[in-house]
């Protein structure tokens, strides 16, 4: 009658751990690991070996695979890989492989004509929660949306680039967008000499933005004028915005570019809301539609 049966003793850094009926732990961790975890697995590295010692031992001495298992688990690194796509060097997409990236800048490429500065950038990390890789197709129309905006930025820049400067002045913006209802060096009955800016209406309290970065020269009541901010942008540059209903800045402020700095009203001697915009160099009125794209 057969009293025993082999078994092997599984020792990790010199320390027993226990028995097992095979020499298969490792493989069935990394099996377990590669069956319930992402796709993104690039290694697994369990850093303590096991090391195996076939033993006899009685028919009723029980197997302890968990326990082995649980222990060499503790020492298992996890490293995952993925990719990210730049734009402009900027990532702004991830995805899981790289056939996905590859398939992603194609198919990109294809239907931009520009030329877009798209990247592939491989990306490692031993934190899954590191990654946050999108499912292509999303990817793409986020990565389109985002090109349109960059194409967007380029094509205003142009514009503005191809701008006459005001004295050396580049003007980043309208300061409202709105129906111009009195042009510059235009006469009236309300005013008493020939219109001194350009009038564009629009609904109370459309946000009236700056149109290049300066300083706040005059926030407050400005008489005829209204509720009045004047901006200074150097080389003797000034920008006038008038009538407003809401004046959101102080006097010696700096403000850049595109930041709202009152709100469009019918302050002073005006007859509905909209804004008066002044541009001046040296204290002179000049035609604000030679320099606004
Ligand atoms: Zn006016």
């Amino acid at each position: 009658m057969v009293k025993y049966k082999p078994v092997y003793k599984v020792s990790i850094s010199g320390q027993e751990i226990g028995y097992a009926k095979n020499k298969n732990v490792e493989e069935t961790i990394k099996e377990n690991i590669l069956q319930n975890t992402s796709k993104n697995i690039d290694a697994i590295d369990i850093k303590e070996t096991a090391e195996y010692e076939l033993k006899l031992v009685s028919r009723t001495t029980k197997t302890d695979e968990e326990k082995i298992t649980e222990k060499l688990e503790e020492s298992t690194k996890i490293t995952y890989k993925y990719y990210d796509i730049a734009l402009s060097n900027q990532t702004i997409q991830s995805v899981n492989t790289i056939e996905e990236a590859e398939e992603l800048i194609n198919e990109i490429k294809q239907s931009n004509k520009e030329e877009l500065n798209l990247s592939i950038i491989e990306k490692y990390t031993q934190n899954e929660e590191e990654i946050a890789t999108t499912q292509i197709e999303i990817a793409k129309t986020d990565i389109q949306e985002k090109i349109e905006v960059k194409k967007a930025q380029i094509a205003q820049q142009a514009r503005i680039d191809a701008m006459p400067d005001v004295n050396g002045i580049k003007l980043a913006t309208r300061p409202v967008t709105g129906t111009i209802t009195s042009r510059y060096g235009e006469n009236s009955r309300i005013r008493s000499s020939a219109h001194t800016g350009l009038d564009i209406a629009t609904s109370t309290g459309t946000p009236i933005k700056v149109v290049s970065a300066g300083t706040v020269t005059f926030a407050g009541n400005g008489r005829s004028y209204g509720n009045l901010v004047k901006v200074s942008h150097g080389n003797g540059v000034e920008t006038w915005y008038a009538h407003a209903s809401k004046i959101y800045v102080k006097a010696g402020q700096q403000v850049n570019a595109e930041d709202v700095i009152a709100a469009v009203g019918s302050t002073g001697n005006s007859t509905g809301p909209h804004l008066h915009f002044e541009i001046r160099i040296n204290g002179n009125v000049v035609n604000p539609q030679n320099y606004l794209y």
